[in-house]
């Protein structure tokens, strides 16, 4: 029998070549400035991860890591850079990428056996449901995505408001399920309703007003047609900060109809949940106390490294009854490794589950909940200056009302119409993209395209914006 196994001989060299590795990340994050913030692939590297048969016999890391230093690391996404701005795209924290390192080495499994793990995953969920203002008795785990998110609060949702026992008789036969959200929604939320089997057309995406909230009217004829055609309306999400432009739902105001209603109200929080945390923008999210269940993501806004998002829902009973099925072999009992209180393979789809909770731990004990609150504050403040330039600049123009971080807006020029500076601004977000100076990426909005920015990078400085609006205006003006 052989005595093989995927540990070293010698750990005192693989600890050595640890340290490396060590050092050497957390080097490219002190001098991220210093390097272009993306390059594309050269031909060379695209041939380097051409598909083929998979290696049989391994060489030494050293070598495997040299790869990785010349193929791998130069030529990601860049969002740990100051200028990254584009989609929604957090840039991680020094004490994030140590929280991470440790994860690694205690590889727990936080399924929520009897284990400090799982404890620790209930603390800071407590400590998030508290600074949402939802009740003690609300509960949640961590997932992947905010995308995740939104599918098991969806999930509970329907199990909890479709009116018959969806997950023992499943849909079919049933009266169909209407959920109800803006035109602005995360696709995720489409996702979500075809993986749910709600199906996409029975997701009503209902019209939005000038600042791009949820047109309420609209909303209260939307679900009064589908009582009138016999369809059963069970959910409405409320956005606390669209993707496209920041805008966030009248909150209140959509407690009020769903209570009416009797609908769950969900609230997609992935951008704006945590602007709770600042006791100064905490108004802007006035009403997310009284929703139901909440997304969130933590490797946005809250600069935490990929990839971790939360849910939380109100009552632990309703959350638990979608994802409980029986099973022998996972059993609790009262003492042992098996006596797990807090069972997050209860509370959503995933049975084996990392340790993300420990990076959020690690980095909300470090840098305090006032810290975070202070560099969403800050990155506000970004917006706002990066708003004022565009207004000031004549070659440059709002596109949208920026209620929050995203801005979206277009470089202009007198004599063009709409059609030839849709295409003149794509081609500045292209060339603006190669030059790795910035990372805008682009929307489009009321047929017109726009460059966009969503500023939630811990890194950004005030020169930042600066430097990135007038090397837009500089692109422009030599296409
Ligand atoms: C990013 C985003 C999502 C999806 O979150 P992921 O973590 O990227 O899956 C959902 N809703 C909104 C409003 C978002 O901005």
């Amino acid at each position: 029998m052989n005595e093989l196994t995927l540990d070293p001989d010698d750990w005192s060299e693989l600890t050595t070549l640890g340290h490396r590795m060590l050092d050497d990340s957390l080097q490219q994050l002190a001098t991220v400035r210093e390097r272009p913030l993306w390059q594309p692939m050269p031909p060379d590297v695209r041939a380097y991860f051409a598909p083929g048969a998979p290696p049989r016999e391994g060489r030494p890391l050293d070598e495997v890591y040299a790869d990785f230093q010349r193929f791998v690391q130069p030529y990601v996404l860049g969002n740990v850079h100051p200028r990254f701005w584009g989609w929604v795209i957090g840039a991680s924290s020094p004490a994030g990428v140590l929280a991470e390192l440790l994860a690694a080495g205690l590889n727990v499994n936080v399924f929520g056996a009897n284990e400090s793990g799982a404890a620790l995953e209930a603390q800071v969920i407590s400590w998030l449901t508290n600074a949402f203002g939802l009740p003690a008795e609300a509960t949640g785990l961590f997932v992947s995505s905010g995308s995740m998110a939104n599918v098991v609060a969806l999930t509970v949702a329907r199990d909890a408001r479709a009116g018959f026992d969806v997950v023992e008789e499943g849909l079919a036969g049933q009266t169909p399920l209407v959920v109800y959200c803006s035109r602005e929604t995360h696709n995720s939320v489409d996702k979500a309703a075809g993986m749910l089997g709600i199906g996409r057309k029975q997701l009503r995406k209902i019209p939005t007003d000038a600042e791009y909230r949820i047109d309420l009217e609209a909303l209260r004829r939307a679900i009064a047609e589908d009582r009138a055609a016999g369809r059963k309306p069970f959910c409405v999400v409320a956005n606390c900060g669209t993707v496209n432009t920041g805008a966030i739902d009248d909150l209140g105001a959509i407690r009020g109809i769903a209570d009416e209603e009797k609908l769950w109200m969900h609230v997609d929080g992935a951008i704006g949940a945590v602007l709770r945390l600042s006791p100064r923008l905490a108004p802007l999210t006035a009403g997310l106390e009284s929703a139901d269940s909440i997304a969130f993501d933590l490797h946005k806004w809250m600069n935490m490294p990929y990839d971790v998002a939360g849910v939380v829902v109100r009552s632990r009973e309703t959350q638990s009854r979608s994802f409980s099925p029986a099973a022998s072999y996972l059993t609790t009992f009262e003492d042992g490794i098996a006596a797990g209180r807090h069972i997050p393979s209860r509370l959503g789809p995933d049975l084996s589950r990392g340790f993300r909770a420990l990076k959020v731990w690690m980095t909300i004990q470090t840098y305090g909940l006032d810290r975070f609150a202070a560099i969403i504050e800050k990155n506000m403040e970004q917006a706002r200056y990066a708003g004022e330039i565009i207004e000031r600049e004549p070659k440059l123009e709002l596109l949208a009302p920026a209620p929050t971080n995203v801005i979206c807006f277009r470089y202009r020029r007198d004599g063009l119409g709409d059609e030839q500076l849709d295409a003149l601004n794509h081609r500045v977000l292209i060339e603006v993209q190669k030059a790795g100076i910035a990372a805008p990426s682009s929307t489009v909005l009321q047929g017109r395209y726009a460059l966009r920015i969503a500023i939630v990078n811990q890194r950004t400085l005030r020169e930042d914006v600066e430097l990135a609006l007038s090397e837009i205006v500089r692109i422009g003006d030599g296409l």
